[in-house]
């Protein structure tokens, strides 16, 4: 899946507005410390979803909206949009399930006059929520979550998790974990149904 564009506003450390295309290929973002090279990945990991805020290294969502640095004002507001390319193949399946070509994933955040913070989505600019781009996301194999991303300090830190730990990881990269909760909650349910049972049968007895 390509991922074709990413146009930033007020996120982070881009103040304004802020466009990166990203070619076919290999594209590399260099700059000096503190820059904002690790604050474009945690763009794509603001819109495609992660567990938690900290991971995109903010306290709160608050926090990713332009705080005006030492010289200018504070926006109210930002956004991130995702550009993928979607094109049909052979058989006439695309990857992401939107019958467009091109699919534009944005999420906002806006504050309100109170100063609370409020998401907002959208999906080729029409209003969606955070589980349609979830459930999109999972059937293409690109949640935010996932290891689509390796982020810095990844590698050392499997270099140095155990033979467990590592396992997981691989399991989660090949796709086998998602079975495995599947089974867990198919096992729930199978319980659920076996006391039910008991449940009638001493009923019946009892009759
Ligand atoms: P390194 O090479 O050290 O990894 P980097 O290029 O990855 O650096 P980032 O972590 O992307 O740098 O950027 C850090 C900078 O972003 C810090 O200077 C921080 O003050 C700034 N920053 C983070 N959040 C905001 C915000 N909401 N508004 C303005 N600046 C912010
Ligand atoms: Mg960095």
């Amino acid at each position: 899946m390509h991922l074709k564009r990413i146009e930033l506003e007020n996120f982070k450390s881009f103040m304004g507005e802020l466009v990166i295309d990203l070619e076919e290929g290999f594209t590399a973002i260099t700059g000096p410390n503190g820059s904002g090279k690790s604050n474009s990945g945690d763009a794509i990991q603001f819109v495609l979803g992660t567990r938690s805020t900290k991971s995109l290294r903010a306290q709160n969502v608050k926090e990713l909206i332009f705080n005006g640095g030492s010289r200018s004002k504070a926006a109210k507001s930002c956004e991130v949009t995702l550009i993928f390319d979607n094109p049909e193949n052979d058989s006439g399946e695309r990857r992401l399930k939107v019958d467009a070509d091109e699919v534009c994933f944005t999420r906002a955040v806006r504050l309100t006059p109170k100063g609370a913070a409020v998401s907002s989505y959208r999906l080729n600019d029409r209003p969606s929520t955070s589980s349609e781009f979830r459930r999109l996301l999972i059937e293409a194999g690109a949640r935010g979550d996932g290891y689509n991303i390796v982020l810095q300090g990844d590698v050392a830190s499997l270099s140095t998790m155990t033979p467990l730990e590592r396992r997981r990881v691989l399991e989660d990269v090949a796709g086998v974990t998602q079975y495995d909760e599947e089974l867990r909650k198919a096992d729930r349910q199978r319980k659920q149904v076996e006391s039910q049972l008991e449940m009638i049968d001493v009923f019946e007895k009892k009759q």
